[in-house]
């Protein structure tokens, strides 16, 4: 049997430094023993000191492993390596697949994607908009509906920066900025630690670099403008706008 999620769940799952240990700890064969039964792999893991790791592969998360961290509940990256075996099947990962986004880059594309490719960005961007969660309690759920937030922030990341500079992505992303906003003003979602205010400012400097790079995006931005958003994000392009409007 095969897991029934696939990499980029194990990649914007799980934190950064922890998902590039792992990629280290597969890549280097320190996944030995692999076995699999019901569902569940199990491996010894050479990692300071021979562990042994289970992972379900139903569900991301649900692991066992002997090293300090496992023992607390902490998902460590010698169940992430036997996690990305059991999706890679044994077979070598490809370059692009062990680069981490942990931050928006702007993409060298300019051309305009397809109708098809624009719809498939579309439906993962609502996919991935479902992963910001209301946090309703109780408080022990608080630490899972946190992850949920970065897994969807990250999964957001990659999308965006795999858009073309234009101006349908501006549009594009304006909308996004604003569906944002709303889930954070109305929708219930608690972002005490900054998860999606943080994937925000980054959307609010790309927005303000492509319109460098092209200034008819400057135009996208209206939507923004003349509105009064609770968190400001929006005040730098809304700038650009009128200073814009000023000079015309
Ligand atoms: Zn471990």
């Amino acid at each position: 049997m095969s897991p029934t999620y696939d990499l980029n769940k194990i990649k914007f799952a799980t934190g950064e430094a922890t998902f590039q240990r792992a990629v280290n700890l597969y890549e280097r064969g320190k996944v030995t023993n692999v076995k699999e039964a019901f569902g569940v792999y199990s491996a010894v893991v050479q990692g300071t000191k021979p562990y042994r790791v289970s992972v379900s592969g139903r569900r991301y998360k649900e692991v066992h492993c002997e090293c300090y961290l496992g023992k607390r509940g902490t998902l460590c990256k010698h169940a992430v390596a036997l996690a990305l075996h059991a999706v890679m099947d044994g077979k070598p990962m490809r370059d692009e697949d062990k680069h981490y986004t942990s931050e928006i880059k702007r993409s060298d594309k300019r051309e305009a994607l397809s109708e098809e490719e624009l719809a498939a960005v579309k439906t993962s961007i609502t996919e991935s908009m479902r992963y910001l969660k209301p946090y309703r309690g109780p408080s022990k759920t608080w630490f899972a509906n946190q992850d949920s937030l970065q897994e969807g922030c990250n999964r957001l990341r990659a999308i965006i920066s795999d858009l073309p500079v234009n101006r349908l992505s501006v549009d594009l992303l304006v909308k996004l900025l604003m569906r944002l906003e709303k889930k954070l003003s109305t929708g219930g979602v608690d972002d005490s630690n900054g998860i999606v205010g943080g994937l925000a400012g980054e959307l609010v400097a790309l927005l303000e670099e492509f319109a460098r790079t092209d200034p008819a995006c400057i135009d996208a931005f209206k939507p923004l403008c003349g509105k009064e958003y609770c968190f400001g994000w929006e005040e730098p392009l809304v700038r650009m706008f009128d200073r814009r409007d000023a000079k015309g």
